[in-house]
């Protein structure tokens, strides 16, 4: 079953420890990142002077075996898990990038996407340049080494920085120290941790967690860091208009034991199901989360609402991203080896089904047909976000196109998927869960109210892909 959700970004984490095994920790941390991204892992070890990377399409387990860890020995080192949101699922996109410069060789592991992406590449190719993959991440590695003629990567860091737009959290890695870079909205979450005598940079804390580091504090908006053996130093904290964290991060895609710019990501996503709770009750018997990620909210609404929690749908977890779906029978059967409906809690009930968030509304179609072949006497379909009626430019795929809150009401929307009735939380209600903190958030998707100027508004994910002819200004 192809799910019904955003598709995360990707995941980043970077270590600086001489005397441990770097690139196993590197795969510790990238396994609890595997949430943020499927379909490649990489890992790049540098060892005082040269970079070795390893990378594949695949999970971290298929990706690296304990032989190709064993071989990546070094001091310090960068990984990345990859969803493709700028340029295809494809081998030569899989990350971390490592290239030879002319100060050296640098690494890089991007999370984000850069909304003035497609002008850059054109400005890139314009000027002759070759580049190797179709990613916006292969533009910001690329403007760095050619800004670093002095030899001064944070300067060159930071004036990149003035030319690009849009979400990005970068790893950077030279043969001897670690560069952590966080766009000034700090769209995408970014931490620091210590470990022992080294340092850790993660895309969200869980990934600290596994690998036994401490959390030191998230790595500020626009801040410039360099890791090496003196420790961690900031060079700049590059000032933007407002601060604007994805509101996604805390619905849907960071994990909730991790903690993301003063969060915990479970305490936000239990707060959201109250709130949900407060704003629409029907006469109902029973909660049911669509698992996993209706799971954290559905308990909220129960604890708000004073009704029963009941694991009503059963997930398999072991269907993977390669089950093939050829025909609309199989397809109808994919849900049903993916979400199983527990009859005998769910018969001659009233259920308020909970859910994140909608995109297509094909999936949520399927759980209340199932529901009601379950026996349930009346399905309400609750969502803990609003309607999602706008793109995504800052690192996440989605498209208008496919937006079902984009072309109908939520009346119509009611009746698409089948429900006896359709809730989603509001807006405000969502911001009311962060406090005066709310103004920090992005919440373009929700309101179309985008922070950053989108230059590349005809950018999409296959963009990079096609030719440029002439010269592009
Ligand atoms: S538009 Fe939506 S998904 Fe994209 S960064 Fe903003 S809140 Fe997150």
């Amino acid at each position: 079953m192809r799910l019904d959700k955003p598709r995360e970004e990707c995941g980043v984490f970077g270590i600086y420890a001489p005397g441990q095994d770097v690139a196993r920790l590197t795969y510790y941390g990238l396994y609890a990142l595997q949430h943020r991204g499927q379909e490649s892992a990489g890992i790049a070890v540098a060892d005082g002077r040269n970079i070795m990377l390893h990378k594949e399409m695949g999970l971290v387990a298929e990706v690296f075996s304990e032989e190709r860890l064993s071989r990546l020995k070094g001091r310090l080192a960068i990984g990345h898990v990859r969803y493709s949101t700028t340029g295809a699922s494809h081998p030569v996109n899989a990350q971390p990038l490592v290239f030879y410069c002319g100060n050296g060789m640098l690494g890089l592991a991007h999370n984000g996407n850069l909304s003035n992406g497609l002008t850059l590449r054109r400005e890139l190719l314009g000027t002759g340049a070759v580049l190797q993959s179709t990613t916006d991440s292969e533009v910001l590695v690329n403007l760095i080494a050619r800004l670093n003629g002095h030899n001064n990567l944070p300067a060159a860091i930071q004036e990149c920085m003035g030319k690009v737009e849009g979400a990005y959290t970068i790893a950077l890695l030279t043969g001897d120290r670690m560069y952590a870079a966080r766009d000034p909205f700090g769209f995408r979450p970014f931490c620091l941790g210590k470990l022992g005598a080294g340092w850790v940079v993660a895309s969200e804390t869980c990934a600290l967690d596994a690998v036994g580091a401490t959390f030191i504090r998230d790595i500020l908006p626009g801040e410039i860091l360099e890791i090496s053996q003196d420790g961690p130093k900031t060079h700049a904290v590059e000032k933007a208009s407002r601060r604007a964290h994805c509101v996604f991060e805390y619905i849907y895609f960071a994990r909730p034991d991790s903690n993301v710019d003063g969060f915990n990501v479970g305490r936000v996503r239990r707060e959201m199901g109250r709130q949900l709770a407060r704003e629409f009750q029907p006469r109902a018997d029973i909660v049911v989360p669509v698992p996993d990620s209706g799971i954290t909210a559905a308990r909220g609404f129960a604890e708000a609402s004073g009704l029963l929690f009941e694991e009503g749908l059963m997930k398999n977890r072991y269907v993977g991203r390669t089950f093939i779906q050829p025909t609309q029978q199989v397809r109808d059967l994919g849900v049903r080896l993916k979400l199983n409906p527990v009859k005998e809690a769910i018969a001659g009930k009233r259920i308020i089904v909970i859910d994140d968030s909608i995109v297509r509304g094909t999936t949520s179609c399927r759980i209340v047909k199932m529901l009601r072949d379950a026996g349930a006497a009346e399905v309400y379909f609750c969502l803990s976000s609003p309607p999602i009626i706008r793109s995504c430019y800052y690192g996440i795929d989605t498209t208008d196109d496919e937006l079902i809150a984009a072309h109908k009401t939520v009346k119509e929307i009611c009746r698409f998927i089948g429900a006896d009735g359709l809730h989603y939380l509001s807006l405000k209600g969502l911001l009311r869960v962060f406090g005066e903190k709310a103004q920090d958030l992005c919440v373009a998707c929700f309101s179309g109210e985008y922070p950053v100027n989108i230059k590349d508004r005809d950018q999409d994910k296959f963009s990079f892909h096609r030719p440029v002819l002439g010269v592009v200004g």
